[in-house]
């Protein structure tokens, strides 16, 4: 606690300060015993096709915490990236994930879902990431050709040659990628150019203002035909509006994620969802 008050060099005794550093410290300690306490679990939102049908899924984790209640990822996920946590739980999100794409296979109604899950750059950094991916499908069973990494900008950009790389090796167990929050980052067309990637999912923020902000409608415009001139796939995420979608259809954009469609919810809760609906 003592070396956080230091690192922030903002006065130790300022009694607010003080009371959010204990507050940090406390959420910390409680997050460090999440994973064991099976306080974290993952929901699923689903991604569609141009026709609405389900082609695949988003992993997105939670915490419901004895002593916090739920926690917003936008909290907990900075906290157990600046601690290291990310790794352990990195891990526990893959396997879980390699897990539900397992139960997917057993109906016919989910078994073709791609499902992608978010890997923090920690993780995706480590030495033997590749190893521990390979490890997992070969323990779990799971469907590689099915699963699909979701890698931010700032995660592919920092040591491009040696994320190539590691995409590449990657890539060779049968998964794909996924670049999130495209637009937010700094990609440069060059990089885009080689990195072995998949899909371009554009950022919420763009989609949100459409219809607003006629240079987000321009920027989206743009990714997509980027996309498809780099032959990558193309999928918006955060649509809430069916004029958000059609502007997107139009534009060429061939797949959809976002409370328009489907909420993230439990595997249970979407089983229930596709039985209904689909
Ligand atoms: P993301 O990967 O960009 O995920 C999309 C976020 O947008 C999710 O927020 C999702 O619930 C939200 N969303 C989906 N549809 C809509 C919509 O129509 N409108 C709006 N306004 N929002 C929508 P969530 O679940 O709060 O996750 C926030 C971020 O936390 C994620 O952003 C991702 O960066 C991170 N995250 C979530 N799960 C994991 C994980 O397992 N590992 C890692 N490393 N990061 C994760
Ligand atoms: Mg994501
Ligand atoms: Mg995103
Ligand atoms: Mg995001």
């Amino acid at each position: 606690q003592a070396k956080q008050a230091g690192r922030n060099t903002t006065c130790f005794y300022d009694p607010e300060i003080q009371s959010a550093l204990e507050a940090r410290t406390q959420l910390e300690r409680d997050l460090r015993l999440a994973l064991e306490r099976q306080e974290l679990y993952l929901v699923y939102q689903l991604q569609v096709d141009t026709a609405a049908q389900p082609i695949g899924a988003e992993a997105l984790l939670r915490w419901q915490s004895e002593r916090h209640g739920l926690v917003s990822p936008g909290v907990f996920i900075p906290l157990a990236e600046e601690t290291g946590l990310i790794i352990p739980i990195g891990y526990w999100v893959l396997q879980t994930a390699c897990q539900q794409l397992l139960t997917w296979q057993q109906n016919p109604k989910t078994r073709h879902l791609v499902l992608a899950v978010n890997v923090s750059a920690r993780q995706f950094k480590q030495a033997d990431f590749v190893e521990r991916v390979r490890k997992l499908l070969d323990e779990t069973g799971a469907p590689a050709h099915q699963l699909k990494l979701e890698l931010t900008e700032s995660t592919v950009l920092d040591r491009v040659e040696e994320t190539i790389e590691k995409m590449k090796q990657i890539k060779e167990l049968g998964l794909t990628f996924s670049m999130d929050d495209f637009g937010t980052g700094y990609s440069s067309l060059q990089y885009l150019k080689r990195l072995p990637l998949d899909q371009i999912k554009i950022d919420q923020s763009f989609v949100r203002d459409i219809h607003q902000d006629p240079e987000d409608a321009a920027i989206v415009k743009t990714i997509i035909a980027m996309s498809k001139a780099l032959r990558l796939h193309v999928i918006a995420e955060g649509v809430e509006t069916e004029a958000q979608q059609f502007f997107l259809m139009e534009q060429g954009c061939e797949a959809f994620q976002g409370y328009l469609f489907c909420r993230p919810m439990t595997a249970s809760e979407l089983d229930e969802q596709l039985l209904i609906t689909h």
